[in-house]
């Protein structure tokens, strides 16, 4: 069940990727929509795959589950008319036979855990960082603290700017693209969307695509961020520099700023970010809502095709599987490693 997922959601984001390929004329807002639209339709693929294992649990469990729930108690009800207390008196009887697959659930719901943590902790870590800062100017703050290392913006219901410590030496015009660079994630929601991207990581923790494609949207959100900042009339040789030396600068420093969650100003793709902000043909334009809304229903709707069409393999297959488990043969089959 863990491999075809991966299949599926491998199938979606190859598709994103094509998409995200094939625009790449387009604006970086454009690709980060694309790459948002596939992880997010990841996210209902759980629930088109649970109602599919339901269906796929519900007939096999006539055959299987009975025995193990049965046998669980008194492995074997034939067996055990000749020791009626033989649960009482063999507790080994009652050890987990656990097959293949259930190993693999428990080891796919520990990852997940694993990374929710790792999710819940940066989120903690982030709103500690808002207590320990001091008000500019509705949204922007100026952490008191050694971190944030660079500005960050998060929040959903009460949005913030942290700019770190080190800002109130910065020169008008870094902090005044700075502000503009996070304002404009704020504008453009990406905290949620790294919220999914995050999500979809947790949930496909096994499948590398997944945490390139959220890496590929954080990339183009970051893009879009700094369209917006020359958008406001920046001159792009003076953004480019000064975002140059604030990456020197930042390097120089020790530790990074890993906030889970967060988005920052300086990150390490910093040489396609230059390349595309010195560059006098990129374009540079936000969504227009006709287009967004083609764009999400159109990849949401190859996501429900997809997981549909998982549905519908596992629903033949598992009326194909019925009739020997009627029968009394494909049970005792498919359960012969259960003995
Ligand atoms: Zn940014």
């Amino acid at each position: 069940m863990i491999l075809e997922l991966a299949l599926k959601t491998g199938g979606v984001l190859v598709l994103a990727a094509v998409l995200a390929r094939l625009c790449y004329r387009a604006s970086a807002a454009v690709r980060h929509l694309i790459w948002l639209s596939a992880l997010a339709g990841l996210l209902i693929m759980p629930v088109a795959g649970r109602l599919a294992s339901w269906d796929l649990r519900v007939l096999p469990a006539d055959g299987v589950s009975v025995d193990r729930v049965v046998g669980g108690a008194g492995s074997g009800p034939a067996s055990r008319e000749s020791e009626p207390c033989c649960s009482l008196t063999k507790p080994s009887a009652v050890q987990p036979n656990w097959s293949p697959e259930d190993l693999l659930r428990r080891v796919w719901l520990l990852g997940v855990l694993v990374c929710l943590a790792r999710m819940g902790a940066g989120l903690w870590r982030v709103r500690r960082l808002a207590v320990d800062s001091v008000e500019l100017e509705p949204p922007v703050r100026r952490s008191l603290a050694a971190k944030p290392r660079t500005a960050i913006a998060f929040g959903i219901w009460k949005p913030v700017v942290l700019l770190p410590s080190e800002s109130i030496d910065w020169s008008a015009s870094r902090r005044q693209m700075v502000v503009l660079h996070e304002l404009a994630h704020l504008r453009r929601h990406d905290f949620v969307s790294n919220l999914i991207a995050e999500l979809a990581c947790a949930i496909y923790w096994f499948n590398p695509l997944v945490w390139l494609g959220a890496r590929a949207m954080r990339a183009e959100a970051e893009s879009a961020a700094d369209d917006s900042v020359l958008g406001n009339g920046i001159r792009a040789s003076d953004y480019a520099s000064e975002l140059l030396r604030m990456a020197a600068e930042i390097g120089k420093l020790p530790g990074r700023p890993a906030l889970s969650g967060a988005s920052s100003m300086i990150q390490n793709r910093i040489e396609s970010r230059l390349e595309r902000i010195l560059s006098s043909s990129a374009r540079r334009r936000g969504l227009t809502l006709l287009p967004t809304l083609g764009l999400c229903i159109g990849m949401l709707a190859f996501t429900a095709i997809v997981a549909g069409a998982r549905l519908a393999a596992q629903e033949s297959a598992s009326q194909t599987s019925a009739a020997p488990t009627l029968s009394g043969q494909g049970s005792a089959d498919r359960k012969g490693g259960v003995g």
